[in-house]
């Protein structure tokens, strides 16, 4: 039997590598603050369910969070009932994308009580934390990058040290959400403007993914959970508009003119009133539809 691991929230994302984790030896401390979110976790021979944040610090050394907001990692790691309020834990790892300046504060206030952490946003959505093929951007102390690999590596294929400072592998990750989000968004735009045409989307796809215009939303996305009308892919409106809010507020901190991203975050923040912040991101093609009067369906 492999250490104890805490793992907080389970979601969409942390379900999927709990269950990896799990399914790899490991025993586990978990709590999410949705008590459904805890029942397929129940009676697992290996598993603790705990009752607050605290509890897991209580039980476990090493441990792990997935969770949707700045406010709400912040509120978890130091807030009332949160780790800090539990036991002795060492290590904290976080696998949310929580931005560069609250992740630098968490690690500042915990170092001072001794416990290690280490910034590890994930990419590759739910089918790749349902594989364990996620992409981790890791930043914080090198060894204790290379003491967790082993706990990581079950949970991502592709690991990457970012570099030594908290928050750098955030700055990462948002400049790759961006790039994500401006993809659907423009994907979206390109495919409904040839529905309106009178193209066929799936062969749209087809040159579009042996073409120049090929992008994480034409490969993955619209195959997966538009053209069948499912949107179904498994990551909120608004945890994307989350995604590229924090990435503006640092493109305005660091003065980085991001001209698109103005536009973007309209785009998201139009999205999670129309259609709610659980709404599907690949919902999105439905605002540029109801404009243009058609939809993307797969024959
Ligand atoms: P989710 O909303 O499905 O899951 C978050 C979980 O956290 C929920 O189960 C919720 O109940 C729980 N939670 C909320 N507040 C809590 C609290 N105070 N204490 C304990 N649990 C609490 O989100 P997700 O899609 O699993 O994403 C998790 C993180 O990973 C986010 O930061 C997101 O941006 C990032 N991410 C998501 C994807 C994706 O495709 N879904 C991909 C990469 C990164």
């Amino acid at each position: 039997m492999g250490e104890t691991l805490g793992f907080i929230g389970l979601g969409n994302m942390g379900h999927h590598m709990a269950n990896r984790l799990l399914a790899n030896g490991y025993s586990m401390v978990v709590f999410d603050a949705r008590s459904e979110a805890l029942d397929s976790f129940r009676n697992h021979p290996n598993v603790t369910v705990a009752s607050s944040s605290a509890e897991v610090s209580k039980l476990a050394k090493t441990i792990l969070v997935s969770l949707p907001s700045p406010q709400v990692v912040k509120d978890v790691a130091l807030g009332k009932g949160g780790l800090c309020e539990g036991g002795e834990f060492n290590t904290y790892i976080d696998l949310s994308t929580t931005g560069p300046l609250v992740s630098s504060e968490i690690a500042n206030q915990l170092a001072q009580r001794g416990v290690v952490s280490l910034d590890a946003p994930v990419s590759g959505g739910v089918p790749g934390a349902k594989k364990g093929t996620l992409s981790i951007m890791v930043s914080g102390s090198k060894v204790a990058y290379e003491r967790c690999t082993p706990i990581l590596k079950v949970i991502g294929s592709k690991l990457f040290y970012v570099g030594p400072n908290a928050g750098q592998a955030q700055t990462m990750k948002i400049a790759n959400n961006y790039l994500s989000a401006v993809a659907l968004v423009a994907s979206s735009e390109a495919i409904v403007l040839g529905v309106k045409a009178g193209l066929d989307p799936k062969i749209m796809l087809d040159v579009l993914n042996v073409s120049s215009g090929r992008n994480s939303a034409t490969l993955d996305k619209f195959p997966a959970a538009v053209l069948n009308r499912q949107f179904d892919y498994g990551f909120k409106s608004g945890l994307m508009y989350k995604d590229v809010a924090l990435c503006m507020s640092e493109a305005d901190r660091l003065g980085v003119p991001m001209w698109v991203g103005t536009n973007m975050k309209e785009i998201w923040k139009l999205m999670r009133e129309k259609l709610g912040a659980d709404s599907d991101t690949t919902e999105v093609v439905r605002i540029f539809e109801e404009w243009a009067g058609v939809q993307v369906v797969g024959q």
